[in-house]
């Protein structure tokens, strides 16, 4: 909201990053619209990076923020024209309204999705990177092999074949 209200009367844009529900970073990017106040279009340098880093951190891209300078917390036809991730969140900055609503929208279809803010952010379940379920297969694999060995190494001897 703080940073809406400081760009207006121009629109703001970001990422939202976090894992499953919970965003855990907002990440501005520049707005290079050619009339940024009334649309906004994410740089693509920024944008890159930015996914670079959710992709570093294991976080996912959870959705794209805006503001509305002059209106309120629903997206606008344009905004719904123009989405095309039915699987993301679409968060609003109504700088007018003073509200933050996030929204997903799929086709023509705008459903709000409740929005909970907290000061100290639920420490998200991180499950294993695939380099950490390779290694825990690959130990559990090591130590089947070393209890064979063992097993092999501590047989008798075979009988002489006759
Ligand atoms: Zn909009």
């Amino acid at each position: 909201m703080a940073e809406a209200e400081r760009a207006a009367p121009e629109e703001i844009c970001g990422v939202l990053l976090g894992k499953r529900d919970i965003i855990t970073a907002v990440v501005p990017i520049p707005n290079i619209a050619a009339s940024r106040a009334r649309a906004f279009v994410l740089e693509p340098a920024a944008l890159i990076q930015a996914f670079a880093r959710a992709e570093a951190a294991e976080q996912e891209v959870i959705g794209f923020y805006h503001s509305h300078p002059k209106h309120g917390a629903q997206p606008s036809p344009t905004d719904i024209r123009e989405w095309h991730y039915p699987d993301l969140l679409m968060i609003i900055v109504g700088a007018a309204s003073r509200k933050v609503a996030a929204w997903q929208v799929r086709g023509v279809e705008a459903t709000p999705v409740e929005l909970v803010f907290s000061d100290t952010p639920a420490a998200p379940e991180i499950p294993l990177s695939n380099a950490g379920k390779i290694a825990i297969i690959v130990s559990v694999v090591l130590a089947i092999l070393a209890v064979l060995v063992v097993s092999l190494t501590l047989l008798p001897p075979a009988p002489p074949i006759p």
